[in-house]
């Protein structure tokens, strides 16, 4: 044992750990799941890295994997040791000794002071290992990274208050063993009844072992949930899965767990959020589902299973079809892969729309939270246009309030009689379509139109979804003030006879407006605004046309 150096923790350290050990106080006990979370990690990343470089064993033994938790009244310590990958000192310092880590500066601006979602939001960002301040006044972590010498283990300490000291060690293992020095008034957690019940509750989906003291007998299931039969799964062990899985505490909206036997044969869990991430719209930062083979952890979201437009929902895949040394290449041209994606985007929309029909309360919520990010699939996914469309939400001018609650099927439903266009009024807000001197005359005549006011409603109306149920959707601001059949002929002769009535003022403001305009029309659009500009009935909607100035096409 050479002599241990001490390094300083960086500045939002002391902020991290003073939160760890005060405000989520009330929710201590989650410092097990997360030690124990990381004990499950790091076992997962040692049996991959053993499928997919096998030398990396070099001449050392596997035990089976396993987690133990121990605790020693006299020394008032828990210790959670796993045989798992382990930590070089270069990783120790990188992983633990440091605060820097991504996720953390986002955290700290993320908190809220509300206990509950910040006791969320410490799993979310992975700082999980911190907590373990919440009731120790001392951590020691000793580890030895696998595939290197015995002599190369590390011996991490930290009291949590600003430094942390780091010394080389001797280990015949390979693992890691976390011993927490309890602060003083914890002693009730030195109790094998309290510890095996933590564990149960927060812990029982951990897919290795976990056992307590010196018994072998393991305290979880410690088999994979979504590998048993459904009818042995309450919605009580799926809702906690998913809280193992994501590190949300909020219950999905919904999920479907289906496994499938045939051709291809592998196992779908899927779940729908109750509420977006704080990254949905980070396109880098996905999430999404995790891939396994026959069980075991092969890689976190590679953007393969799902596509991106579906990015939001979390969940397992397990083939029993791809090879274990399955690389991210390697699904890209796989059968099976392209297989199971397909299947997992039919199940999904699927289940929007069983959600839709059955639970609308619980379908206008999902829309808030998602509803940007599937209206994309119109654009990105032509093989599924059709059942996203009828998933589609719009305010129109008919909508109680802000939210999108009238979908096309609805807006068809309640045509004018003669009415044989959708309309809608595309604009860069919602305040703007809603404001649009265009609808006047729709709202004269009692016509409804649909307000669209997202950044993403521009391609779904401009580009691939131009008709529904033969019905053509048509911007309010674009074309002839044509309502077809809707305008009954006193109107027609109306217009007819103020264009004759105007001609000499038409003719100067053409004039005027030369190289601007195409034209200059009475029209029978407005009803109270004095003059309106109209796109050309062939091309492109007026706002479609100034967003695309505004991005310099
Ligand atoms: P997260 O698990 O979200 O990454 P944590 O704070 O829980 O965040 O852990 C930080 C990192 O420390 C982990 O990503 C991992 O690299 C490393 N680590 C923690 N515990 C262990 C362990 N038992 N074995 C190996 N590495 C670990
Ligand atoms: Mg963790």
């Amino acid at each position: 044992t050479s002599g241990a150096e001490t390094y300083s923790f960086q500045a939002e350290a002391a902020q991290i750990l003073n939160l760890m050990a005060h405000s989520l106080y009330s929710n201590k006990e989650i410092f097990l799941r997360e030690l124990i979370s990381n004990a499950s990690d790091a076992i997962d990343r040692l049996r991959f890295e053993r499928y997919s470089a096998p030398e990396s064993a070099g001449n050392e033994q596997d035990e089976a994997p396993r987690i133990r938790v121990t605790f020693d009244k006299d020394a008032g310590t828990i210790t959670i040791a796993d045989n798992g990958i382990g930590m070089s000192r270069q990783e120790v310092m990188d992983n633990i000794g440091t605060i820097a880590r991504s996720g953390t500066a986002e955290f700290l601006r993320a908190l809220t002071g509300d206990k509950r979602r910040d006791v969320e939001l410490i799993g979310q960002f992975g700082v999980g290992f911190y907590s373990a301040f919440v009731v120790a006044e001392r951590v020691v972590l000793t580890t030895r990274r696998s595939g290197l010498p015995s002599a190369e283990g590390v011996r991490w300490s930290s009291d949590g208050k600003g430094e942390y000291a780091l010394e080389a060690v001797e280990r015949a293992e390979h693992g890691t063993t976390i011993v927490l020095e309890l602060r003083e008034g914890e002693d009730e957690l030195l109790n094998e009844h309290r510890l095996r019940s933590i564990v149960q509750r927060y812990s029982d989906h951990i897919s290795q072992p976990i056992v307590l003291g010196q018994d072998e007998a393991a305290v979880n299931q410690a088999s994979a949930l979504w590998a048993r039969p459904k009818s042995e799964l309450t919605e009580q062990d799926y809702h906690s899965y998913y809280r193992h899985l994501t590190n949300d505490y909020s219950d999905p909206l919904a999920y479907v767990h289906t496994k499938v036997e045939g051709r291809y044969e592998y196992t779908l869990l899927l779940y729908v959020p109750s509420h977006a991430p704080h990254n949905l719209w980070v396109p880098e930062a996905r999430q999404g589902v995790r891939l396994h083979v026959r069980r075991v952890f092969i890689l976190e979201d590679t953007g393969q299973l799902l596509p991106n437009y579906l990015r939001f929902v979390r969940g397992v895949v397990d083939s029993a079809d791809l090879p274990l040394n399955v690389s991210r290449e390697i699904l890209q041209g796989s059968q099976a892969v392209d297989h199971i994606r397909s299947s997992a985007v039919k199940r999904v929309l699927r289940l929007f729309k069983e959600l839709a029909e059955e639970k609308p309360e619980k379908y206008a919520d999902f829309w808030k939270q998602f509803g940007g990010v599937l209206k994309q699939g119109i654009s990105d996914d032509p093989a599924h246009r059709e059942e996203i469309t009828e998933l589609l939400r719009f305010t129109s001018t008919r909508s109680a309030s802000r939210d999108a609650d009238v979908s096309l099927g609805d807006y068809v439903g309640r045509m004018k009689e003669g009415q044989d266009k959708i309309y809608y009024a595309l604009a860069p807000s919602h305040d703007a379509a809603a404001a649009s001197p265009h609808l006047e005359a729709f709202r004269a005549k009692d016509i409804e139109v649909l307000l669209l006011g997202e950044a993403v409603d521009n391609f779904v109306v401009s580009g691939p979804l131009r008709e529904y149920r033969g019905k053509r959707l048509q911007s309010v601001a674009q074309g002839p003030a044509d309502f077809g059949e809707l305008a009954d002929e006193g109107e027609k002769e109306a217009a007819d006879q103020a264009g004759s009535d105007y001609a000499t003022l038409l003719g100067r403001l053409k004039a005027h407006l030369a190289g601007k305009a195409w034209d200059v029309r009475v029209s029978s659009r407005l009803t109270t605004s004095p003059a309106c500009i109209v796109a050309d009935g062939v091309e492109t909607d007026f706002t479609v046309m100034q967003r695309m100035r505004g991005s310099g096409l």
